[in-house]
């Protein structure tokens, strides 16, 4: 039977061409109705079964489609959101696919709507007749923001797929492991007042005693904590601003610092909280209500598949013929695998995920398409 699905450029064009923006500023926010809805009328073509999540209070929505019925099968997801973009940056149109010089450009080419594309296709080349266990596929929204779609997700279903392939741009190599994130800004609040005057505080001279025990911990994490599957071993600790004061002859009365951690697997979001309080628990008690720490953007965890499933690693190694590996950078995998043991591996590179002008290389279309077909034949068939 001949389906009227159209062709893999004809698709992608068609994600690429949906604006999704995820942003904390809701002047840039969208919504990502419009390519939920997209993709549910294409799954539909296939005869997948269709429900649509609305994450609550938010005009944004998971899509969880799926093929067959029972235990086990196979779940494919992806996020519908992108990042903003800069006009400034950005020379060509971010919503038209471009195919130049054997790349695809276009914003979420990578990161990540084109993996739906590569789905899409795949689906309509293969027999879907002959599956036996359920194909999943999953589209979440706001990975780029809070990831409330995964987490949403992950605690309203009750499937039980074998395993969860998440199709961020791993350059197709099978991530099984990646650093989490967290950020803050410190605002410390000293005196207003003529800088001849001795008594007032200074929020400078407060800043210079949380960065030295900042920076304590920063050499205690990198000695504690190892990890040697990753290529920087270590938590990592990054200050990324610091402003403070306007004028040399005032006090200065503000100043902010922000800092990022990125802890490995072994560090907990709660631990690494724990541990950064513990350090400026001294100097809040002598700087009371002068000191306030707030987190920057949402925090993630870490993430590593389970030491009990090297057994689905080493396979998925050897039917697919690629190398696992793991990540600096953050994905839904700890909250999709409270559904099913989760993995990452799709097309493209993170090298060109948030940049001006992002794009899929195109070397990437056929081993894709490979790797996904053996990936649903593997679990499904
Ligand atoms: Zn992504």
């Amino acid at each position: 039977m001949k389906r009227k699905i159209p062709s893999f450029i004809k698709i992608y064009e068609s994600l690429i061409k949906i604006p999704t923006i995820s942003s904390e500023n809701k002047l840039i926010d969208q919504s990502n109705k419009i390519l939920i809805d997209l993709l549910a009328n294409y799954l539909s073509e296939f005869n997948f079964s269709i429900n649509i999540q609305n994450i609550p209070n938010t005009n944004k929505f998971n899509m969880i489609s799926s093929f067959g019925v029972g235990p086990g099968g196979l779940l494919l997801s992806g996020h519908t959101d992108t990042v903003d973009y800069d006009e400034k940056t950005w020379t060509k149109d971010p919503f038209k696919l471009i195919e130049k010089n054997n790349k695809i450009y276009g914003l979420g080419t990578v990161d990540m709507k084109g993996f739906f594309a590569f789905l899409l296709d795949v689906i309509s080349s293969m027999n879907m007749k002959k599956i036996k266990k359920p194909l999943y596929i999953v589209a979440t929204a706001n990975e780029e923001t809070d990831m409330s779609g995964a987490k949403y997700f992950s605690q309203n279903t009750n499937i039980t797929p074998d395993c969860i392939i998440i199709g961020e741009p791993t350059s197709l190599k099978l991530v099984k492991a990646h650093k989490g994130h967290i950020s803050y800004t410190i605002d410390i609040i000293g005196d207003t007042g003529h800088s001849s005057s001795p008594n007032g505080i200074n929020s400078i001279e407060i800043a210079y005693e949380i960065i030295k025990q900042l920076i304590d911990l920063k050499k205690y994490l990198q000695e504690k904590y190892l990890h040697k599957d990753f290529s920087i071993a270590y938590p990592t600790m990054n200050f990324g601003s610091i402003h403070g004061g306007n004028a040399v002859n005032k006090i200065c009365s503000l100043c902010s610092i922000t800092l990022e951690i990125r802890p490995i697997p072994k560090l907990g979001l709660k631990k690494l909280e724990i541990l950064l309080k513990e350090k400026l628990k001294k100097i809040k008690k002598k700087w009371p209500n002068r000191i306030f720490l707030n987190n920057l953007f949402f925090p993630v965890p870490s993430y590593e598949l389970s030491k009990k499933h090297e057994l689905l690693i080493k396979k998925i190694e050897n039917f697919c013929n690629i190398e696992s590996t793991t990540v600096n950078y953050c994905t839904e995998a700890p909250f999709l695998k409270e559904i099913a043991p989760t993995l990452i591996l799709g097309p493209g590179s993170i090298e060109q995920a948030h940049r001006p002008n992002e794009y899929l290389n195109c070397e990437f279309i056929a081993p894709t398409k490979h790797i996904i077909k053996k990936l649903i034949t593997k679990f499904c068939y």
